[in-house]
């Protein structure tokens, strides 16, 4: 018999079907401390005698049916790994209604009956939308380095990401410094500003530009040229990649084109943040999560993600996840101005 929903099932988040099989799965973009939490997954399950199935690069896995049975020794030695042993993909299949049901079928002919998925709020959309169409509870774990989910202090990845960065930043503050430079280095964060924002504050940035506020480059401008002429000549603006002015490039040909005299360097940190060892609070986290995301199927809990708040697990509606943008509280913008004189 199928187990297909009726449409607009409603989004009550707990049930009292009882979880025997479980899938987990990462999907999105990659962010360290996303294998600590597969491991938390995998034994938190096979402690409590479930079957533990992971599925490969995110949805894909489901729709062409690339799953496997993951025991305890599957995920040996991966905590201190960044990126995840279950890779990652955005599935263009699975926002198809077809692509969804063959997903379905291939966790059903397995038994899998509940699924833990680890990643953003795009990876928690499509969660959300299997599960108005299919019976099978969803827990989402917020991997992420943008930190940019309501309903959580902390998301996995962001605490390496941010470390990665002002160790990345601390090392350019030193040749600015030697040679009496600016330097504008962008970070990442397309919609949102904590990274920006944590580094910059942790590296004594003189601006901080993030998507959250608009940018007022007259203000930037001001800003140099106040410090020039206090003669503070190194500088360092930290610009997130998605600030409506532009990234650090744009930045810095205004810039040059204001105060020509200036010295000014581009610095783009890419990648390296995305990667890497993850940290001892990442990994902390990511291992809590994991473990209360079994225990929230085996509850009966359904389509929230795990997330903590003021240091308590906290369950959000998966469809609640939406961007924090707009919650950059204006104090840190105030220590930032105040800091940097
Ligand atoms: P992130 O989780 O990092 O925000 P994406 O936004 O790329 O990453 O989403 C990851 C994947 O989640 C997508 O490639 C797609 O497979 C799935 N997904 C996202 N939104 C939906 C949706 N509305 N319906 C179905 N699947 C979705």
């Amino acid at each position: 018999m199928t187990q297909q929903k009726t449409a607009g099932f409603n989004s009550n988040t707990t049930m009292s079907k009882k979880v025997h099989k479980i899938g987990v799965l990462t999907s999105g973009g990659d962010s360290p401390g996303m294998n600590a939490a597969i491991r938390a997954v995998v034994r938190t399950g096979n402690y409590h005698k479930l079957e533990m199935y992971g599925i490969m690069r995110g949805y894909s896995g489901m729709v062409e049916d690339d799953i496997f049975r993951m025991e305890n020794r599957s995920v040996a030695n991966i905590i201190q790994r960044g990126g995840t042993i279950l890779k990652t993909a955005r599935c263009m299949e699975f926002f198809t209604p077809e692509g969804r049901k063959k997903a379905y079928d291939n966790l059903t002919k397995r038994g899998i009956d509940g699924l833990v998925i680890i990643g953003g709020d795009g990876s928690f959309r499509g969660a959300q939308t299997f599960s108005n169409e299919y019976d099978i509870p969803c827990i989402g774990l917020p991997g992420t380095i943008d930190k940019d989910i309501a309903g959580t202090d902390f998301t996995i990845g962001f605490d390496t990401a941010v470390n990665t960065a002002v160790e990345a930043i601390d090392k350019v503050r030193d040749t600015a410094d030697a040679h009496d430079r600016l330097f504008v280095i962008e970070v990442m964060g397309r919609d949102a500003g904590y990274i920006a924002l944590h580094s910059g504050i942790a590296t004594g940035a003189e601006n901080i530009l993030i998507p959250e506020r608009k940018t007022n480059i007259e203000d930037v401008i001001k800003s140099l040229e106040e410090r020039e002429k206090r003669k503070k000549l190194v500088n360092l603006i930290i610009v997130a990649e998605g600030d409506e002015f532009g990234g650090a490039n744009e930045l810095t040909n205004v810039i040059k084109d204001r105060l020509p005299k200036m010295e000014v360097r581009v610095c783009i940190l890419g990648h390296i943040q995305r990667g890497g060892s993850p940290t001892c609070m990442d990994r902390v986290i990511a291992s809590r999560m994991g473990y209360h995301a079994v225990e929230c199927l085996m509850e009966g809990r359904h389509n929230v993600f795990v997330g903590i708040l003021n240091n308590k697990m906290n369950y959000t509606p998966l469809n609640e996840a939406v961007k924090k943008k707009q919650r950059i509280n204006e104090e840190w913008m105030n220590i930032v101005k105040i800091l940097a004189t």
